[in-house]
């Protein structure tokens, strides 16, 4: 595993974590795979993704259910399990509550990163930002983040924030670059932030329409392109990313991806290739 400082915490973190939308169901819950991911989430974390992303949002709480299920035969101090607040509870009373049920559901009596998931033009930051700042002084959670927040709202959130913010969980992957062009990366590599890339993989879908170059690298690496897109985005200094898989090949193929060596004129081509 490579490892990664959060923020500017001193605490390294698993640069490849693995995501969870969609497991345990989308917008509502499914329990129909139940037993499936929850041996699925054990098996990742066997093979070494110790880094967790979730959120209340996530099958309506039943995504933190299955990984806290999953996560109880590991030593927790061994995990670093990053969940997210929706923007419609941000007010404090609501934020201390839906943290206490996602702690519940994780079955865990504290998260290591929590995120307010993204912002509506009526969410109040800085209670929500003051409401999280609370829950680190308690021990509820360990670092406060956000995601979704462009260049000038992070700014923004870390004047308001009464604690540090270590992290910005936004879509980055090598077709989608929107934290290249408004500098968001540029600031979090400079001001010591974690940029989370969701979304690494394309959703699954860069397949058809991969670029010559993308497959021409991941040719001579004997690698998919999948591997090289996160093996890109690993080498980016601040960037850690969080691929969902839920099956043992996609698994497996993912953390191949850490010993994929891009040479520098590899990187400058696909960096190029937009
Ligand atoms: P993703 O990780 O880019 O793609 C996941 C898809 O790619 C799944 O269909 C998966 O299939 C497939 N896949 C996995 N490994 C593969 C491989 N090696 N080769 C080919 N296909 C592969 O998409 P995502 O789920 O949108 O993003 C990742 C995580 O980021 C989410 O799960 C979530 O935790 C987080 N996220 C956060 C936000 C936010 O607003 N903060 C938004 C979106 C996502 P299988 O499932 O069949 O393995």
């Amino acid at each position: 595993m490579l490892y990664k400082e959060l923020g500017k915490t001193g605490k390294k973190i698993p640069a490849l974590g693995l995501g969870t939308w969609r497991i345990g169901g989308a917008h509502t819950p499914d329990h129909g795979k139940d037993r499936e991911y929850i041996e699925i989430l054990k098996k990742a974390i066997e093979m070494g993704y110790t880094h967790i992303d979730t959120a209340e949002m996530y099958g309506a709480g039943h995504a933190e259910e299955l990984v806290g299920e999953a996560i109880q035969d590991f030593e927790r101090d061994d995990l670093f399990i990053v969940t997210k607040v929706l923007p419609t509870n941000l007010k404090r009373e609501r934020l201390l509550c839906s943290l206490q049920a996602s702690l519940k559901r994780l079955k865990t009596d504290y998260i290591d990163l929590y995120l307010i998931h993204w912002l509506t033009a009526t969410s109040p930051l800085q209670e929500g930002l003051e409401a999280m700042a609370q829950a680190v002084d308690e021990g509820l959670i360990l670092h406060a983040g956000v995601s979704n927040f462009d260049k000038t709202l992070l700014k923004k959130a870390i004047a308001l924030s009464p604690t540090p913010l270590v992290c910005n969980q936004v879509l980055y992957n090598i077709e989608e670059r929107e934290p290249e062009k408004d500098h968001l990366l540029s600031f979090c590599q400079k001001e010591g932030i974690t940029l989370t890339a969701y979304s690494p993989l394309g959703k699954g879908s860069f397949g058809q329409r991969a670029s010559a170059i993308l497959k021409e690298i991941a040719e001579r690496h004997h690698a998919t392109i999948y591997q090289v897109a996160l093996a890109w985005l690993l080498a980016k200094e601040r960037v850690v990313t969080i691929p969902k898989a839920s099956n043992i090949r996609h698994l497996r193929e993912n953390l191949a991806s850490l010993d994929i060596r891009l040479s520098k004129e590899e990187l400058k081509r696909l960096d190029e290739n937009r």
